[in-house]
Protein backbone atom coordinates (compact mmCIF):
# COMPACT_ATOMS: atom_id res chain seq x y z
CA UNK A 1 0.00 0.00 0.00
CA UNK A 2 2.52 2.62 -1.01
CA UNK A 3 0.17 4.40 -3.20
CA UNK A 4 0.47 8.04 -1.55
CA UNK A 5 -2.78 9.80 -0.85
CA UNK A 6 -3.18 13.29 -3.12
CA UNK A 7 -4.37 16.35 -1.54
CA UNK A 8 -5.29 19.32 -3.75
CA UNK A 9 -4.66 22.53 -2.66
CA UNK A 10 -6.99 25.04 -4.31
CA UNK A 11 -5.10 27.87 -2.83
CA UNK A 12 -2.04 27.46 -4.88
CA UNK A 13 -3.67 24.96 -7.51
CA UNK A 14 -0.70 22.47 -6.21
CA UNK A 15 -1.03 18.80 -5.70
CA UNK A 16 0.16 17.28 -2.66
CA UNK A 17 1.41 14.04 -2.14
CA UNK A 18 1.51 12.17 1.50
CA UNK A 19 2.94 8.85 1.35
CA UNK A 20 0.96 6.53 2.92
CA UNK A 21 3.87 4.59 3.81
CA UNK A 22 5.24 7.15 5.86
CA UNK A 23 2.14 6.38 8.58
CA UNK A 24 -0.19 9.52 9.50
CA UNK A 25 1.73 9.68 12.37
CA UNK A 26 4.32 11.86 10.65
CA UNK A 27 1.89 13.85 7.91
CA UNK A 28 2.65 16.83 9.34
CA UNK A 29 6.94 16.70 8.69
CA UNK A 30 5.90 15.66 5.40
CA UNK A 31 4.02 18.78 5.17
CA UNK A 32 6.63 21.02 6.51
CA UNK A 33 9.19 19.30 4.33
CA UNK A 34 6.61 19.81 1.13
CA UNK A 35 6.14 23.99 2.24
CA UNK A 36 9.69 24.43 1.86
CA UNK A 37 9.65 23.72 -1.81
CA UNK A 38 6.78 26.29 -1.96
CA UNK A 39 7.97 29.61 -3.39
CA UNK A 40 7.23 32.48 -0.30
CA UNK A 41 3.57 33.16 -0.89
CA UNK A 42 2.55 36.90 -0.43
CA UNK A 43 -0.63 37.62 2.07
CA UNK A 44 -0.90 40.92 0.68
CA UNK A 45 0.04 41.20 -3.21
CA UNK A 46 -2.39 44.47 -4.16
CA UNK A 47 -0.07 47.46 -4.08
CA UNK A 48 -0.17 49.99 -1.00
CA UNK A 49 -1.49 53.36 -1.78
CA UNK A 50 -0.14 56.35 -0.26
CA UNK A 51 -2.68 58.87 1.46
CA UNK A 52 -4.93 60.35 -0.77
CA UNK A 53 -4.10 64.15 -0.95
CA UNK A 54 -7.02 67.00 -0.16
CA UNK A 55 -8.76 67.58 3.19
CA UNK A 56 -12.40 68.86 3.66
CA UNK A 57 -12.42 73.02 3.72
CA UNK A 58 -12.96 74.67 6.89
CA UNK A 59 -16.80 75.31 7.48
CA UNK A 60 -19.85 74.49 9.65
CA UNK A 61 -19.79 70.94 8.92
CA UNK A 62 -16.95 70.39 11.26
CA UNK A 63 -19.12 72.27 13.96
CA UNK A 64 -21.74 69.61 13.50
CA UNK A 65 -19.59 66.59 13.52
CA UNK A 66 -18.85 67.77 16.67
CA UNK A 67 -21.83 68.16 18.50
CA UNK A 68 -23.24 65.01 16.99
CA UNK A 69 -20.32 62.96 18.84
CA UNK A 70 -21.02 61.53 21.97
CA UNK A 71 -19.75 62.57 25.17
CA UNK A 72 -17.34 59.91 25.23
CA UNK A 73 -16.19 60.42 21.63
CA UNK A 74 -15.80 64.33 22.25
CA UNK A 75 -13.43 63.61 25.59
CA UNK A 76 -10.79 61.16 23.48
CA UNK A 77 -10.50 63.75 20.71
CA UNK A 78 -10.11 66.79 22.48
CA UNK A 79 -6.53 68.37 22.60
CA UNK A 80 -5.16 70.16 24.55
CA UNK A 81 -3.08 73.56 24.37
CA UNK A 82 0.35 73.76 26.29
CA UNK A 83 -1.27 76.32 28.54
CA UNK A 84 -3.76 73.57 29.22
CA UNK A 85 -6.35 74.76 28.16
CA UNK A 86 -9.13 71.99 26.64
CA UNK A 87 -9.50 72.50 22.58
CA UNK A 88 -12.24 70.86 20.38
CA UNK A 89 -10.31 69.64 17.02
CA UNK A 90 -10.37 72.31 14.50
CA UNK A 91 -9.94 71.98 10.95
CA UNK A 92 -6.68 73.35 11.11
CA UNK A 93 -5.42 71.00 13.88
CA UNK A 94 -7.41 67.55 12.77
CA UNK A 95 -8.58 68.10 9.33
CA UNK A 96 -10.36 65.48 7.51
CA UNK A 97 -9.00 63.63 4.78
CA UNK A 98 -11.63 63.77 1.76
CA UNK A 99 -11.32 60.15 -0.06
CA UNK A 100 -10.58 57.44 1.89
CA UNK A 101 -8.21 54.47 0.68
CA UNK A 102 -9.77 51.25 1.43
CA UNK A 103 -6.83 48.19 1.11
CA UNK A 104 -9.79 46.00 -0.75
CA UNK A 105 -9.71 48.00 -3.78
CA UNK A 106 -8.17 49.43 -6.34
CA UNK A 107 -7.74 53.75 -6.19
CA UNK A 108 -9.61 55.83 -3.64
CA UNK A 109 -13.34 56.02 -2.47
CA UNK A 110 -15.96 58.32 -0.63
CA UNK A 111 -17.43 57.62 2.16
CA UNK A 112 -20.07 59.12 4.71
CA UNK A 113 -21.64 58.22 7.76
CA UNK A 114 -23.87 54.56 7.30
CA UNK A 115 -27.22 54.46 8.43
CA UNK A 116 -27.66 58.31 8.61
CA UNK A 117 -26.98 58.03 4.92
CA UNK A 118 -29.30 55.03 3.96
CA UNK A 119 -33.03 55.74 3.57
CA UNK A 120 -33.00 52.43 1.28
CA UNK A 121 -31.77 50.64 4.49
CA UNK A 122 -33.62 47.02 5.77
CA UNK A 123 -32.83 46.12 8.95
CA UNK A 124 -34.48 42.53 10.54
CA UNK A 125 -33.44 39.17 10.22
CA UNK A 126 -31.67 37.82 6.74
CA UNK A 127 -30.80 41.61 6.21
CA UNK A 128 -28.01 42.47 4.59
CA UNK A 129 -27.99 46.08 6.41
CA UNK A 130 -28.01 44.19 9.55
CA UNK A 131 -24.45 42.94 8.99
CA UNK A 132 -23.07 45.77 7.72
CA UNK A 133 -19.40 46.33 9.02
CA UNK A 134 -20.07 50.00 8.85
CA UNK A 135 -23.59 50.80 10.00
CA UNK A 136 -25.00 50.12 13.59
CA UNK A 137 -26.58 52.13 16.45
CA UNK A 138 -23.69 54.58 17.03
CA UNK A 139 -24.02 55.81 13.72
CA UNK A 140 -27.93 56.73 14.21
CA UNK A 141 -29.58 53.27 13.19
CA UNK A 142 -31.73 53.09 15.77
CA UNK A 143 -33.82 50.65 14.19
CA UNK A 144 -31.29 48.07 14.55
CA UNK A 145 -29.18 48.21 17.93
CA UNK A 146 -27.20 45.12 17.50
CA UNK A 147 -25.51 45.86 14.94
CA UNK A 148 -22.32 47.04 15.63
CA UNK A 149 -19.03 48.56 13.48
CA UNK A 150 -16.35 46.99 12.77
CA UNK A 151 -12.52 47.23 12.64
CA UNK A 152 -11.12 50.67 11.47
CA UNK A 153 -14.55 52.49 11.34
CA UNK A 154 -15.42 51.97 14.75
CA UNK A 155 -13.13 54.31 15.22
CA UNK A 156 -14.08 57.22 16.84
CA UNK A 157 -11.10 59.60 14.24
CA UNK A 158 -13.40 57.89 11.77
CA UNK A 159 -16.57 58.47 12.91
CA UNK A 160 -15.61 61.71 12.97
CA UNK A 161 -14.65 61.90 9.39
CA UNK A 162 -17.81 60.50 8.25
CA UNK A 163 -20.02 62.80 10.17
CA UNK A 164 -17.75 65.75 8.38
CA UNK A 165 -18.06 64.39 4.94
CA UNK A 166 -21.59 63.22 5.48
CA UNK A 167 -22.21 67.41 6.87
CA UNK A 168 -20.05 68.28 3.91
CA UNK A 169 -22.92 66.89 1.56
CA UNK A 170 -25.71 67.77 3.44
CA UNK A 171 -25.06 71.42 3.98
CA UNK A 172 -23.72 71.93 0.19
CA UNK A 173 -26.46 70.31 -1.44
CA UNK A 174 -29.32 72.06 0.09
CA UNK A 175 -28.54 74.90 -2.92
CA UNK A 176 -27.66 75.15 -6.26
CA UNK A 177 -24.58 76.96 -5.23
CA UNK A 178 -23.26 74.70 -2.59
CA UNK A 179 -23.78 71.72 -5.02
CA UNK A 180 -21.64 73.23 -7.36
CA UNK A 181 -18.74 73.98 -4.94
CA UNK A 182 -19.22 70.19 -3.76
CA UNK A 183 -18.98 68.69 -7.48
CA UNK A 184 -15.63 71.21 -7.67
CA UNK A 185 -13.96 69.96 -4.82
CA UNK A 186 -15.01 66.71 -5.38
CA UNK A 187 -14.09 66.65 -9.00
CA UNK A 188 -10.79 68.56 -8.49
CA UNK A 189 -9.67 65.64 -5.27
CA UNK A 190 -10.81 62.53 -7.45
CA UNK A 191 -8.83 63.80 -10.37
CA UNK A 192 -5.81 64.06 -8.59
CA UNK A 193 -5.73 60.47 -6.69
CA UNK A 194 -7.01 59.04 -9.29
CA UNK A 195 -4.38 56.82 -11.58
CA UNK A 196 -4.87 57.30 -15.16
CA UNK A 197 -3.68 53.87 -15.80
CA UNK A 198 -6.32 52.26 -13.26
CA UNK A 199 -9.05 54.87 -13.52
CA UNK A 200 -11.77 53.53 -11.07
CA UNK A 201 -13.28 55.44 -8.40
CA UNK A 202 -15.86 53.86 -5.86
CA UNK A 203 -18.24 56.13 -4.08
CA UNK A 204 -19.82 54.87 -0.78
CA UNK A 205 -17.48 52.43 0.90
CA UNK A 206 -19.78 53.42 3.37
CA UNK A 207 -23.21 55.25 2.94
CA UNK A 208 -25.55 55.73 0.10
CA UNK A 209 -27.46 58.09 -1.73
CA UNK A 210 -29.33 60.03 0.59
CA UNK A 211 -31.04 62.14 -1.52
CA UNK A 212 -31.98 63.34 -4.82
CA UNK A 213 -29.61 66.77 -4.93
CA UNK A 214 -27.09 65.05 -3.42
CA UNK A 215 -27.56 62.40 -6.49
CA UNK A 216 -27.53 65.38 -8.70
CA UNK A 217 -24.49 66.20 -7.60
CA UNK A 218 -22.68 63.12 -8.24
CA UNK A 219 -24.22 63.49 -11.72
CA UNK A 220 -22.33 66.30 -11.98
CA UNK A 221 -18.93 64.78 -10.73
CA UNK A 222 -19.11 61.77 -12.97
CA UNK A 223 -19.74 64.40 -15.75
CA UNK A 224 -16.81 65.81 -15.20
CA UNK A 225 -14.29 63.00 -15.01
CA UNK A 226 -14.99 61.07 -17.95
CA UNK A 227 -11.76 59.16 -18.06
CA UNK A 228 -12.73 57.83 -14.59
CA UNK A 229 -15.01 54.86 -14.32
CA UNK A 230 -17.77 55.08 -11.20
CA UNK A 231 -18.76 52.32 -9.20
CA UNK A 232 -21.55 52.67 -6.39
CA UNK A 233 -23.79 50.02 -4.95
CA UNK A 234 -27.14 51.34 -3.46
CA UNK A 235 -30.47 50.52 -1.26
CA UNK A 236 -31.98 53.90 -2.87
CA UNK A 237 -32.83 52.16 -5.82
CA UNK A 238 -36.54 51.38 -3.96
CA UNK A 239 -37.01 54.46 -2.56
CA UNK A 240 -36.60 55.73 -6.26
CA UNK A 241 -38.93 52.92 -7.80
CA UNK A 242 -41.56 53.58 -4.52
CA UNK A 243 -41.23 57.61 -4.42
CA UNK A 244 -40.72 58.22 -8.42
CA UNK A 245 -40.59 62.06 -9.06
CA UNK A 246 -37.21 63.66 -8.13
CA UNK A 247 -35.54 60.95 -7.02
CA UNK A 248 -36.57 58.56 -9.90
CA UNK A 249 -35.45 61.61 -12.53
CA UNK A 250 -32.38 62.02 -10.18
CA UNK A 251 -31.07 58.51 -10.44
CA UNK A 252 -32.28 58.41 -14.59
CA UNK A 253 -29.59 60.97 -15.15
CA UNK A 254 -26.46 59.96 -12.94
CA UNK A 255 -27.76 56.21 -14.78
CA UNK A 256 -27.48 58.00 -18.32
CA UNK A 257 -23.82 58.69 -17.53
CA UNK A 258 -21.61 56.16 -19.65
CA UNK A 259 -18.90 56.34 -17.13
CA UNK A 260 -21.39 55.50 -14.39
CA UNK A 261 -22.15 51.86 -12.76
CA UNK A 262 -24.71 52.21 -10.42
CA UNK A 263 -25.50 49.01 -8.82
CA UNK A 264 -29.14 48.04 -6.91
CA UNK A 265 -28.23 46.21 -3.82
CA UNK A 266 -30.13 43.44 -2.48
CA UNK A 267 -31.77 43.66 0.57
CA UNK A 268 -31.51 40.49 2.01
CA UNK A 269 -29.01 37.82 2.11
CA UNK A 270 -29.82 35.13 -0.63
CA UNK A 271 -31.50 37.35 -2.66
CA UNK A 272 -31.33 37.43 -6.42
CA UNK A 273 -29.27 40.77 -7.76
CA UNK A 274 -32.31 43.39 -7.86
CA UNK A 275 -32.29 43.98 -12.44
CA UNK A 276 -33.94 47.88 -12.17
CA UNK A 277 -34.58 49.47 -15.69
CA UNK A 278 -32.21 52.14 -16.25
CA UNK A 279 -29.84 50.37 -13.38
CA UNK A 280 -26.48 48.50 -14.20
CA UNK A 281 -26.86 45.02 -13.00
CA UNK A 282 -27.56 44.58 -9.29
CA UNK A 283 -25.64 42.87 -6.74
CA UNK A 284 -26.21 40.70 -3.86
CA UNK A 285 -24.51 38.57 -0.81
CA UNK A 286 -24.91 34.59 -1.22
CA UNK A 287 -23.68 31.87 0.91
CA UNK A 288 -23.19 30.04 -1.50
CA UNK A 289 -22.73 30.02 -5.64
CA UNK A 290 -21.22 34.16 -5.19
CA UNK A 291 -18.51 35.29 -8.21
CA UNK A 292 -16.16 37.75 -6.47
CA UNK A 293 -12.91 36.11 -5.89
CA UNK A 294 -12.09 38.53 -2.80
CA UNK A 295 -12.97 36.11 -0.29
CA UNK A 296 -10.34 33.78 -2.16
CA UNK A 297 -7.80 36.72 -2.17
CA UNK A 298 -7.02 37.80 1.48
CA UNK A 299 -10.19 39.95 0.08
CA UNK A 300 -8.36 42.16 -1.89
CA UNK A 301 -9.58 42.99 -5.72
CA UNK A 302 -6.23 42.58 -7.09
CA UNK A 303 -6.74 42.43 -11.12
CA UNK A 304 -10.52 42.27 -10.73
CA UNK A 305 -12.37 45.27 -11.69
CA UNK A 306 -16.01 43.44 -12.16
CA UNK A 307 -17.67 46.21 -10.08
CA UNK A 308 -17.21 48.57 -12.33
CA UNK A 309 -18.72 46.81 -14.80
CA UNK A 310 -22.35 47.60 -15.88
CA UNK A 311 -23.77 43.91 -17.53
CA UNK A 312 -22.16 42.08 -14.94
CA UNK A 313 -24.56 40.58 -11.58
CA UNK A 314 -22.09 40.48 -8.58
CA UNK A 315 -22.68 38.14 -5.60
CA UNK A 316 -20.57 38.99 -2.48
CA UNK A 317 -19.45 35.67 0.19
CA UNK A 318 -21.55 36.49 2.93
CA UNK A 319 -19.11 36.31 5.95
S1 LIG B 1 -16.16 41.45 -7.75
FE1 LIG B 1 -14.02 42.02 -8.16
S2 LIG B 1 -13.99 44.28 -8.10
FE2 LIG B 1 -15.88 43.62 -7.08
S3 LIG B 1 -15.36 43.53 -4.88
FE3 LIG B 1 -15.10 41.47 -5.76
S4 LIG B 1 -12.92 41.38 -6.28
FE4 LIG B 1 -13.43 43.58 -6.03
Amino acid sequence: MNTPILIDLPSTGQRLAIARAAGWKNWEDHVATWRATLPAQKKHSQPKKSAPTGVIPPGPWYRVAWLLLSDDERHRLTHRSRSGKVLPPTTENSPVQALSAPSKMPGYSWAITAGRTCPGAVYGEGAICSACYAGGADHGNTANANNKTRGYISRTAVRRALLVREHFTRILCTTPAGRVTFADHMAAWIARNTDPADPYFRIHDSGDFWGPSYIDAWASIIARCPTITFWAPTRSWHIALSKGGRWADSFAALNALPNATIRPSALFIGDDAPQIDGFAAGSGVKTTDWNCPASTTHNECRSCRACWDTETAIYYHAH
